[in-house]
């Protein structure tokens, strides 16, 4: 985990940095609602993470690693580190192309997708649930006497590499675009336009793409429409995670046998019978906009980065806490990244609903001895309390609470 503790404020600095020159070069790459949305999916990941990857999914790669591996690999080994870069990427390259083919990945997969924007926020907009399911595909890993340090150190490199090719402001880069995932065949992979529609699955390598025919180049004249074909319209993120699951329960229900039932889940995400890749409408596309004023979506980014000031204390004093406190440490997170998710959707109860949290979190923070294991110093308290209790004042002004285009 603390590499993650690392990589937080790299990607934060990151964003800022691509967002700024963005707006210098006058491209519309960024919308407050949608990045802050992308950024606490990812904290909705890594608070997942920390509680099953630890548990469970380091046991489960340990367990088969210790009774089945047909081979002793040494860690100190270059040529180990490179099969093993290779193979994860092999795996990862399957487990992504099973995503975007049956139904139950797709579930999962689809909050990767569902930003309408391309840039480097969309590549933490990552799902809860995948743990869940893509452990199964990096078995053989195990198998093959991969060592688990060297399993996970690798697993950590290839999600890291997939950071920076999730933007618009890197062209084509010549023959890199030919080996490696890049920018410009990623922006493909991300497209709801005809020719991007189930292309460009690799994590590192583009090979494997070029290999088993799912390979499609960037074109030139044709903009790329980000996003998926059945929108998420929601600045939600626990409902992101949720609403394709969602339809295909509804589905399973009403489908009769449980044949069909269980097709339902295991069908292609476009159905078994309908055609594929044609008819999207570029130009008909309006992305799902924030109905709220810019100055409210500024507050839910000052205050999304509270949030992620608690995800990476929780990192930090994880395995200090009890299970009790990590839990309870959880739901002071998911209560932030909520209220924000009604702030930014325009819900009639969100103001009352945040200055609610604030106050509750002001008093917490005056009244415990410590917070989770941190003692504050002298003199931080009261100016923590007051900044939550102005906040909570904050949201009073009229041009808080005015719609979208009113404010300044
Ligand atoms: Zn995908
Ligand atoms: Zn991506």
């Amino acid at each position: 985990m603390k590499p993650m503790l690392i990589a937080m404020p790299v990607f934060l600095l990151t964003i800022a940095i691509e967002a700024w020159i963005a707006r210098r070069k006058g491209r519309a790459v960024y919308d407050i609602a949608d990045a802050v949305t992308s950024l606490q999916l990812g904290v909705l990941q890594q608070l997942m993470g920390m509680f099953l990857v630890g548990a469970a999914w380091v046991g489960i790669y340990l367990a088969v690693y210790k009774g089945f591996r047909a081979a002793e690999l040494p860690v100190d080994s270059a040529w180990v580190w490179l099969l093993a870069l290779i193979a994860y990427d092999f795996c990862a390259y399957w487990a992504h192309r099973l995503d975007h083919e049956v139904n139950i990945l797709w579930a999962s997969h689809v909050v990767h997708h569902s930003s309408e924007y391309y840039n480097l926020s969309t590549a933490l907009r990552q799902s809860s649930t995948t743990l869940f399911l893509h452990w199964v595909f990096y078995i053989p890993l195990a198998v093959i006497g991969i060592p688990p340090a060297v399993f996970f150190t690798v697993s950590l490199i290839n999600l890291l590499y997939q950071y920076w090719v999730h933007t618009e402001l890197v062209g084509k880069l010549g023959w890199l675009d030919r080996v490696l995932v890049t920018p410009s065949n990623h922006r493909v992979h991300h497209g709801q336009n005809d020719y991007c529609i189930d292309r460009n699955y690799g994590g590192m390598l583009i090979l494997w793409d070029r290999l088993f025919g799912t390979f499609a180049e960037e074109r030139e004249g044709e903009k790329i429409v980000y996003g998926i074909r059945k929108p998420l319209r929601s600045f939600d993120p626990v409902w992101g995670n949720l609403h394709t699951f969602a339809a295909l329960w509804r589905e399973s229900v009403s489908a009769s046998g449980w044949r069909a039932k269980l097709g339902v889940w295991l069908a292609p995400p476009a159905g078994w019978a309908v055609e594929r890749d044609s008819g999207f409408d570029a130009a008909g596309f309006t992305r799902h906009a924030s109905p709220v004023s810019s100055r409210l979506r500024w507050y839910v980014a000052a205050h999304y980065l509270l949030t992620t000031l608690f995800l990476m204390h929780l990192m930090s004093v994880f395995r200090e806490l009890t299970l009790v406190s990590q839990g309870f440490y959880a739901l002071v997170i998911v209560a932030g990244v909520q209220s924000m998710a009604a702030l930014n959707e325009g819900r009639s109860w969100a103001f009352r609903g945040e200055q609610l949290r604030l106050l509750v979190l002001a008093a917490a923070f005056a009244a415990a001895p410590d917070w989770f294991g941190f003692v504050a110093p002298d003199g931080m308290k009261p100016l923590v309390v007051v900044l939550l209790l102005g906040s909570a004042a904050w949201l009073e002004r009229d041009d808080m609470r005015s719609p979208a285009g009113v404010a300044a």
